[in-house]
C-alpha cells in the first residue's frame, strides 16, 4: 500500500509537469483544470517543483479584478539531457534544455578500427569539450543517450554488435563513458533514439515509422505514443531484413539485405560502378538534383527498393505516418519522389488510409539531440503499476 501512495504521488507530480509543459507559462487554476486534480494536491506538487527550481513563478497573469494569478512555467534550464549518436566515422553530440530544444550540437570522427577503449576515450574527451563550449555546469547533465547502428541489449544496457566498429565490443564503451562522467549513459538503438526527436519535434500523436536513412537503414515504430522497443531493444532492424533472398552480400554475413541496395554507401558504391569515378553521397544527390543520368538512375531504383522495404513495415504495423531522416535531399529530389512512388503503388488497395510520407526534421548535424528526448521522456515519464496476480 505504501508503494502505491508513492507511485500516485509520482504519478500526481508528473501530470502537473505536463499540464506545465503543455504550456508556456500557466496559472494555479490552469494546472488544477488539465491536471485533474485538487487544489492543495496541486499547490503541494507546486511547492516542491519550486524548491527544486524545476518550476519557476514567471509573472502575473492580466486580471481586471482582484488579486492577479501568479503564473508558473518550466525552468529549461533546470537541467541538461546529453545524447550521443554513433554513425561510424562520424560522431555527434547534442546538449538540449528541459524541453528538449538543442542548445549544442558538435561533430567528430572516430576511426572504424579503434579499440574500444580508444573510441570511449574521444568520446569522453568530446563530451567535456561540449559541456565547456556549451558553457553550462557538468553536474546539472542528468543522463546520457547513446545511439548505436547496431544490436543492443536493452535489458543488460548494453552493445552488442557493431558490424564496421568492432571495437566497440572489446569493452563497454558506456561503462567507461558513465565510470568518467559520473552520469547515467542509456545505450539504445539509434533510430528508436531518432524517432523519439521527431515525434516530438513534430508534435504527433498516435502511430509513426520512423526510418533513418544513412551508411545503413535503421527504423522505429511508435505505436500509440509509445516507443515498440523489442525483447531486447532491436525492434525495427529494417536494413537488414531480406529484400532478394538471391541478392547482395551484406557485411552482416547474410544475403539480400535491403541497405545493400539503397543504404547511402550502398548509393556511393553503385554510383561509382556505374561510371568509374570515385565521388561522396552528398555529392551524387547534387549530381541528381543537376541532372546526371547516371545519378538520377541510382537514386530511382535506390528510392524504388527503399520504398519497397518501408512498404514490408507498412504493411505489417498498419501504421499510415511515415518520417524519413538523413536523405540529405528536398521533397522534391528524384530520391524522395522515387521512394514516395514505390510507396504508393506497393501499398494495398484496401487499406482505408494512404501513407502519409514526410522528410524528418533534424538535420544530420542535430542527430544527437535523439539520446536528449530520449533521457528527457525518461525524466518525465509516468509511472507504470505492475500488478501480479498469484
Ligand atoms: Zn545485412
Amino acid at each position: 500500500m505504501k508503494n502505491n501512495i508513492g507511485l500516485v504521488k509520482r504519478a500526481n507530480r508528473s501530470i502537473v509537469i505536463e499540464a506545465i509543459m503543455s504550456n508556456e507559462v500557466v496559472t494555479i487554476e490552469g494546472i488544477v483544470r488539465m491536471a485533474k486534480l485538487s487544489r492543495p494536491t496541486v499547490l503541494g506538487i507546486l511547492k516542491d517543483l519550486t524548491d527544486e527550481n524545476l518550476v519557476i513563478k514567471t509573472g502575473f497573469a492580466p486580471s481586471e479584478v482582484g488579486r492577479q494569478a501568479v503564473l508558473y512555467s518550466i525552468n529549461s534550464r533546470a537541467f541538461y539531457a546529453m545524447g550521443i549518436d554513433i554513425d561510424g566515422p562520424p560522431v555527434r553530440i547534442s546538449i538540449s534544455d528541459v524541453n528538449g530544444v538543442s542548445l549544442f550540437n558538435t561533430e567528430f570522427a572516430i576511426e572504424l578500427t579503434a579499440s574500444g577503449s580508444q573510441i570511449a576515450e574521444m568520446i569522453i574527451q568530446n563530451i567535456d569539450r561540449s559541456i565547456n563550449e556549451a558553457g553550462i555546469e557538468a553536474k546539472k547533465i542528468i543522463g546520457i543517450g547513446l545511439g548505436v547502428p547496431g544490436v543492443i541489449s536493452l535489458t543488460e544496457n548494453r552493445i552488442e554488435f557493431i558490424s564496421r566498429i568492432k571495437g566497440c565490443l572489446e569493452v563497454s564503451v558506456n561503462n567507461l563513458i558513465e565510470e568518467r562522467t559520473g552520469v547515467p549513459v542509456y545505450v539504445r538503438n539509434d533510430a528508436h533514439l531518432l524517432s523519439l526527436a521527431e515525434y516530438s519535434l513534430k508534435k504527433l500523436s498516435g502511430d509513426l515509422i520512423y526510418v533513418i536513412h544513412r551508411s545503413g537503414i535503421g527504423s522505429a515504430q511508435i505505436v500509440s505514443g509509445n516507443l515498440f522497443t523489442g525483447v531486447n531493444g532491436n525492434a525495427g532492424y529494417l536494413g537488414h531484413s531480406t529484400i532478394n533472398a538471391n541478392g547482395r552480400q551484406c557485411d552482416c554475413g547474410r544475403i539480400g539485405c535491403l541497405e545493400t541496395y539503397c543504404s547511402k554507401r550502398a548509393i556511393v558504391a553503385d554510383y561509382c560502378q556505374q561510371t568509374a569515378v570515385q565521388s561522396t553521397y552528398r555529392k551524387i544527390v547534387q549530381f541528381a538534383s543537376d541532372g546526371d543520368p547516371v545519378a538520377v538512375g541510382v537514386f530511382a531504383e535506390a528510392g524504388r527498393i527503399l520504398g519497397l522495404g518501408i512498404c514490408n513495415s507498412i504493411k505489417m504495423f498498419d501504421i499510415s505516418t511515415v518520417i524519413i531522416g538523413g536523405l540529405g535531399c528536398g521533397e522534391k529530389h528524384v530520391f524522395f519522389k522515387s521512394i514516395c512512388e514505390s510507396i504508393r503503388k506497393n501499398t494495398l488497395e484496401y487499406m482505408r488510409v494512404q501513407p502519409r510520407v514526410v522528410l524528418g526534421k533534424l538535420d544530420e548535424s542535430e542527430f544527437g539531440l535523439g539520446g536528449c528526448h530520449y533521457v528527457l521522456k525518461r525524466f518525465f515519464s509516468l509511472p507504470t503499476l505492475k500488478v501480479s496476480i498469484e
